[in-house]
């Protein structure tokens, strides 16, 4: 199918945004010292995968599960309801909204249903249990976070939804069934009700398959309404941008950020954090304010990368030790659990006139 060309170029003929490819897609515009990302893939599963011995992995009932408490049918417009339904699935209630972040119930995150990963952890609740779905999120298009059987089925079962999803990723989202499908570029916002959602920069790469490379955008999403705020930075690596975001969007409540996927390093430190860059990113998003909680993603869920399913959690309480940050700032879910923030006094005053 042909790609339709990426409108480049910004409102009169100013020159395109550096994450714009010259001729269409996508690209980081921060580091030029990125591998060569399909050759680094090839060189990680003939060299390293094949040869290095792996650390073993625990068994799967070492990760704890935990009854969602989200609210049902909707939180109250000054609550804050987040729940890790596992990876970087959550629920997320702020103002009044039931919002979802890269949506995927599926055994396996594959573009055939009985190859891939196989889920570590069942979903923290069942799809069909989930409240009425007001948005959509998804950061790119990689098969972990943009699921097409998941996406079919919530399609069928909440049909008014919208879906916000980076530049170039609408055609593919609506070929699955959702109807409501915008898309944005880094820094556009989005208002519904009284939550503004903006899309944020991230450093990553997008592909389904083998020449798709860059052709759709990747971002993060932060949810603001009234003095409530989170940030959901999708699939990352370490990058010069988490200031920004928390000076333009934050101060955040809850930080979500993916601590997995990050072996080899050699490779994978150009598209994931580590656990010890997300304590660092959490660090300057929040800078120094004492109030944000880093929610960690991106491990626990499918086995995607060399590390011990779960050496990113015990990695990331060490890094938080050692970075002096206060233990009440870290929140380490279990599958399914759900934290909320609770209606303050003041925000009944605001929301009263
Ligand atoms: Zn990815
Ligand atoms: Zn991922």
């Amino acid at each position: 199918m042909k790609r339709r060309q990426h409108r480049a170029g910004g409102e009169n003929g100013a020159a395109p945004p550096a994450h714009h490819r010259p001729g269409g897609g996508f690209r980081n515009p921060w580091r030029d010292f990125a591998p060569d990302i399909p050759q680094g893939f090839f060189a990680w599963a003939r060299a390293h995968r094949t040869t290095n011995p792996r650390p073993l992995d625990p068994d799967p009932s070492i990760f704890p599960r935990a009854s969602p408490a989200f609210a049902s049918p909707r939180a109250h417009d000054a609550a804050l309801t987040v729940t890790w339904v596992g990876h970087a699935t959550f629920l997320i209630q702020i103002g009044g909204l039931n919002i979802l972040t890269d949506p995927i119930w599926s055994e396996r995150p594959s573009p055939i249903a009985f190859a891939g990963p196989r889920r570590w952890v069942p979903p923290g609740a069942p799809l069909d249990a989930l409240p009425p779905i007001d948005v959509v999120l998804l950061s790119h298009n990689h098969y972990d976070h943009f699921d097409s059987r998941t996406a079919r089925r919530l399609a069928r079962l909440h049909p008014d939804a919208r879906w916000l999803v980076p530049l170039e990723l609408g055609a593919l989202v609506r070929r699955k069934g959702p109807k409501h499908v915008e898309e944005l570029d880094w820094w556009n916002e989005s208002r519904l009700a009284t939550v503004v959602v903006t899309c944020t920069p991230a450093q990553h790469w997008s592909a389904r398959g083998l020449r798709d490379r860059g052709n759709s955008l990747w971002c993060g999403w932060t949810m603001r309404s009234g003095a409530r705020a989170v940030y959901f930075a999708g699939d990352t690596a370490f990058f010069p941008g988490f200031r920004e975001i928390g000076e333009r969007c934050g101060p955040f409540d809850f930080a979500l950020l993916p601590i997995g996927g990050y072996e080899p390093r050699w490779f994978m430190r150009f598209v994931h954090m580590g656990p010890e860059e997300a304590v660092q990113a959490f660090v300057e998003l929040s800078r120094g304010d004492t109030h944000p909680v880093m929610i960690p993603m991106h491990f626990g869920t499918f086995k995607l990368t060399d590390e011990a399913m779960d050496e990113p959690p015990r990695r990331l309480r060490a890094a938080w030790i050692d970075a002096g940050l206060p233990a009440r700032q870290l929140g380490v879910f279990a599958h399914g659990e759900s934290r909320s923030l609770a209606v303050r006094s003041d925000d009944l005053i605001q929301s009263d006139v």
